[in-house]
């Protein structure tokens, strides 16, 4: 048994990259990066064979940010997050061998901190749709995530809707199912380009449900709002075709069609016309995404996952998610881009917040950044910001509390309220784009920061 060992020696224990200085070539600064100052988690895959078995595929679906879970005897005894891939033989072969067919385990995943449970393998198969074929290499995708750490452990804290005011389990299932079908969202590609139609359709959908509008929407009004969208936010070469998500979405299992029989084709828009078809979130999804942290966590995925190139502030603006762009919420007239982020003192749009609060979080730290310890310096005495984790205004509506504020300098309270910068539940604080650890949060002894919080960031961030 060669697992346990090398789970041990390179996974929970951890290698000292200078012991492999000589091996790790190309990727030696990513993975001091990865792993500044402590051992590096790092565990591999053999190179798959033949190239288009299940494990080719599963070693080349790897994404930073999934979770890797570690199988023995029928049941799984950790998780660790991807936070970096590389391929390096040298270094495999240097840190474990190589096996009887002189493989070694040149796919290599370094790894967050890992977390050690013991669970039956199969309850998890079924619950994640996953197939078991591959023990060796099960991966949990990003989006994935939340509804695994529920299975693994019911009071896992991180768990969706387990902040949210006392949902009932049926509740939490259908959240559940609500972010399985948001994250697995079927969308033609053009020049491998997924397009953008359903996701845009969705936020639109969503933004309604925000204003309490309704549900469903004529086909002519669906037409006038949504294309202008299309055209604006869709991929530039695509056309717009509105009657394509209108129609399309109800494969999401998300999405309902009123007044048009069903049939294969796409109906022409005189046909939608004619019918006067309508359309919109289906009563069951409509009624999670209604909830303030369903919808927080489910604009997120979308932005993240499907609109990654898309001007988040701008396109979350036109569907009236305005405040779902930044953590603090709503920004100050033409606040976009000029540095003046959040509302200072002495404007009527002030929140009322506690100034007691944000001068002893000051205080606490003695203006030292808990991100990266620095202190702004000022002639006479020191700078810093106390930033809300989740945020005070519409529409987060955080509250006013020492366990939801960070004391930070004004770049990482930008990077911070923009979703530049997350913070993980080990503490770790990491880049929105990568995934990669930038930094670990300093906390002081006395400052209890709230894990929902932080939670609540996370999925503005689509990090769940
Ligand atoms: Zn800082």
């Amino acid at each position: 048994m060669r697992g346990p060992k090398h789970f041990d020696h390179s996974v929970r224990k951890g290698i000292r990259l200078t012991d492999y200085e000589r091996f790790l070539g190309a990727d030696a600064r990513a993975l001091k990066e990865l792993f500044p100052a402590g051992p590096a988690r790092l565990w591999g895959a053999t190179p798959p064979a033949p190239k288009k078995s299940e494990k080719a595929t599963a070693v080349a679906g790897r994404r930073v940010g999934d979770e890797v879970l570690f199988y023995a005897d029928r049941k799984f005894v950790a998780r660790a997050r991807i936070l970096g891939l590389f391929h390096n033989q040298a270094l495999a072969e240097a840190i474990w061998g190589v096996d009887e067919k002189q493989c070694t385990w040149e796919h290599i995943m370094a790894l967050g901190d890992v977390v050690e449970f013991d669970v039956p393998a199969q309850p998890l198969f079924e619950g994640l749709g996953l197939g078991d074929v591959l023990r060796s290499l099960t991966l949990v995708s990003a989006e994935n995530r939340a509804r695994f750490l529920h299975l693994v452990d019911p009071s896992a804290p991180v768990s969706p809707g387990r902040n949210a005011p006392s949902p009932g389990r049926g509740t939490a299932l259908r959240r559940d199912d609500v972010f399985h079908a948001l994250s697995s969202l079927k969308t033609h590609t053009k020049d491998r380009r997924p397009s953008r139609h359903k996701p845009i359709t969705l936020l639109w959908a969503i933004g309604r449900l925000a204003v309490e509008q309704d549900r469903m929407v004529e086909w002519q009004t669906f037409h006038d709002e949504v294309g202008p969208l299309l055209r604006d936010f869709g991929l530039p070469e695509s056309r717009v075709t509105p009657e394509y998500p209108f129609w399309h979405l109800r494969s999401s299992g998300l999405w309902d069609v009123q007044g048009m029989e069903d049939q294969n084709a796409t109906p022409t828009p005189s046909e939608l016309t004619a019918a006067r078809a309508s359309a919109g979130l289906h009563k069951d999804a409509a009624k999670v995404l209604r909830r303030s942290l369903a919808r927080a966590d489910a604009v997120g995925l979308i932005c993240s996952k499907y609109l990654g190139d898309v001007d988040r502030e701008e396109v979350l603006e036109r569907v009236g998610l305005a405040g779902y762009a930044s953590a603090s919420g709503e920004l100050p007239d033409g606040g976009r881009g000029d540095g003046t982020v959040r509302r200072r003192s002495g404007t009527s749009t002030q929140l009322d917040r506690d100034s007691r609060l944000v001068e002893k979080i000051k205080v606490m730290y003695e203006h030292a950044c808990q991100v990266c310890g620095s202190r702004v310096e000022t002639r006479y005495s020191h700078y810093s910001e106390a930033a809300h984790i989740r945020g005070l205004g519409r529409p987060h509506n955080g509250p006013d509390q020492l366990s939801n504020l960070l004391c930070l300098c004004p770049n990482h309270h930008v990077e911070f309220d923009r979703l530049a910068i997350y913070i993980d539940e080990d503490w770790a604080v990491r880049r929105n784009a990568t995934g990669a650890v930038d930094y670990q949060l300093k906390r002081h002894a006395d400052h209890v920061i709230e894990q929902k919080y932080l939670r609540y960031h996370r999925g503005l961030c689509g990090r769940l």
